[in-house]
């Protein structure tokens, strides 16, 4: 800035300068040679009346004089020159100023010297005898004056130079001083020229807008981690090269990193070579899915290209939990293998006697045998299915109405009609407890009840006991079913919620069971938002403790 500042002001000093010289110089030349001419023109006057009168003889008594005088004879023979001898000078008819006198009476011109360096004026006067005077008078042409006045010339330029050099620099520093201590940040408060307030506006308004815009990127940048931290399922971001954008937690869980691993190259975090293998199908083919099990649950990978401009940008690994589904997809495809399998052996064991009957293979006296048997069979098939109608009902229905439900009177109830089996069985049936109103579902409480105290009946010992207790558990309503009975072994206990479990197969047909009873008491106490514990010691009996929200007041 400072030098091209300098250089603006040495350059229009420089300018000012020699264009002041040029015309000054012009006009002085012009005014000067005009005095002159006038001067020679009057001496000429002067000299020709003197040589008029007093003839040659006037002009050698001249020397020293201001201008230089020639007499020249009419055929052009100097006859006399106060500057040089006559002899050595040539024939002057062919002068310009002698051909005009000799013509004209009177003749001017002007000749430059040889080096141009020298203008010589002359004026000549045709006296009466035909006869010519000449005066001439030579000065300095300008470039010779120029030429001399180069010193004066170039001391101005040296002053100039350092006058531009100082103002360049005094210059640049007023101007550049304030901009350096621009606010942009606050532009609009800026105190400065007036002429910089369009750009201060301008970039206020950029300003603005920029932060308007960074503040929409940051918000929508925001929303987005969020919603990526937050999401359930794993979120990993890699760029072409294979190395980590963005990882959400629940990815990083996954990976068993954390989400400081961002830049690092995925390969580092994680070895597992289907994975590689998925990312590598992704890169090709767009898309790619796998199946992974990790710590126990399973995984679904589904690995997507992200393709922009044109080009692979990176790829995109969501990572879903499918346990709950895969665990959900083995039941079903055990439970109905279970029920294809429950249905056939009863239903071949009806066949088989209705088989017999209808060949009369069966003597008269064991028809009534048979017939019961078939009775059974059908009797065991119809409750198989009304258990899995239940369960079945249990799974689709997500939100059931509940109502408030007097929990004691309810066993009450529900238990008076055991009181038969429990008999036969030589068992104890007692309730005890006080009444506790519970918010639930009449039927599943009935189900529940009935289950419980069935098994504690089913699977107890002769002259042993059933203690049905409701009790207030403070928030909750406790219903405990204990029995005496044979208990069930350790490694069996969390296995019999689970659908056809049985602890002892013959036993549990033997006592008319489906295996689904415990699996529809679980199923009946989470959809009222409960809970079932199980405690249980083989050989002393089981204690089943089921846990249910109260009715609020
Ligand atoms: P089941 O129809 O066979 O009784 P459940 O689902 O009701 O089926 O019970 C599953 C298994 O758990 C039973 O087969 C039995 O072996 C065991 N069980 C259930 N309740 C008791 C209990 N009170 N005492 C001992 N074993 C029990």
């Amino acid at each position: 800035m400072t030098k091209r500042i300098f250089r603006s002001v040495l350059l229009a000093a420089a300018a000012v300068l020699l264009a002041c010289i040029v015309l000054i110089m012009g006009a002085l030349y012009d005014y000067f040679g005009a005095v002159q001419k006038k001067q020679l023109r009057e001496e000429l006057a002067l000299a020709a009346s003197a040589v008029e009168q007093g003839g040659v003889g006037y002009l050698e008594t001249l020397g020293g004089e201001t201008c230089r005088l020639t007499y020249v004879s009419a055929d052009g023979t100097v006859l006399f020159d106060t500057n040089a001898s006559a002899d050595t000078l040539e024939n002057h008819a062919a002068r310009e100023e002698i051909r005009e006198a000799l013509n004209s009476g009177y003749g001017e011109s002007a000749r430059y010297s040889a080096t141009l360096l020298e203008r010589t004026v002359y004026c000549a006067k045709r006296l009466s005898d035909g006869t010519v005077l000449r005066a001439s008078v030579s000065r300095a042409t300008v470039p010779s004056l120029v030429v001399g006045m180069l010193q004066p010339i170039l001391l101005v330029l040296l002053a100039a130079l350092i006058l531009s050099a100082f103002l360049a620099r005094r210059l640049s520093k007023r101007i550049v001083e304030p901009l350096n201590a621009l606010d942009l940040e606050h532009p609009l408060e800026n105190n400065v020229y007036d002429e910089l307030s369009p750009m201060l506006t301008h970039i206020e308004m950029q300003r603005r807008r920029i932060d308007g815009q960074v503040a929409e990127l940051k918000k929508k940048q925001d929303e987005f981690s969020a919603v990526v931290r937050n999401m359930n399922e794993g979120l990993v971001l890699l760029n072409r090269a294979g190395e980590i954008l963005s990882i959400n937690a629940a990815a990083a869980a996954f990976l068993s990193t954390d989400e400081g691993c961002v830049g690092e190259d995925f390969l580092a975090v994680d070895r597992t070579h289907e994975i590689d293998r998925a990312i590598r199908a992704a890169t090709e083919e767009g898309h790619s899915e796998i199946r992974i099990d990790r710590g126990g649950r399973a995984y679904q990978l589904g690995v997507s290209r992200i393709d922009a401009n044109g080009g692979e940008a990176g790829v995109a690994l969501l990572i879903f939990d499918v346990t709950d589904k895969v665990f959900a997809e083995r039941n079903r495809r055990e439970f109905t293998a279970n029920v294809s399998h429950e249905l056939k052996t009863p239903l071949q064991s009806i066949m088989g006697s209705a088989e017999l009957l209808e060949n009369r293979l069966v003597k008269a006296e064991d028809v009534p045998r048979f017939v019961g048997q078939i009775r059974s069979e059908a009797a065991r098939l119809v409750s198989l299915i009304e258990d899995i109608i239940r369960l079945s009902q249990l799974d689709e229905q997500t939100e059931l109405p509940t109502e408030s439900v007097d929990l004691y009177a309810l066993a009450k109830e529900e238990i008076a009609p055991l009181a038969r089996q429990a008999e036969e069985k030589r068992v104890t049936l007692s309730l005890t407890g006080a009444p506790v109103t519970v918010s639930g579902v009449r039927r599943l409480l009935s189900e529940i009840l009935v289950n419980l105290c069935g098994n504690a009946i089913k699977y107890n010992v002769e002259g042993g006991s059933v203690t049905v207790t409701v009790r207030d558990g403070g928030e909750n309503a406790i219903l405990t079913v204990a029995d005496t009975g044979i208990g069930i072994p350790e490694e069996a206990q969390p296995r019999v919620f689970e659908r056809f479990y049985r602890v002892d197969k013959s036993r549990s047909k033997e006592t008319g069971g489906t295996g689904l009873g415990l699996s529809i008491v679980k199923h009946a106490v989470q959809a009222m938002g409960g809970e079932i514990r199980l405690e249980s010691t083989p050989g002393n009996g089981s204690t089943f403790t089921v846990i249910l929200p109260k009715m609020k007041k």
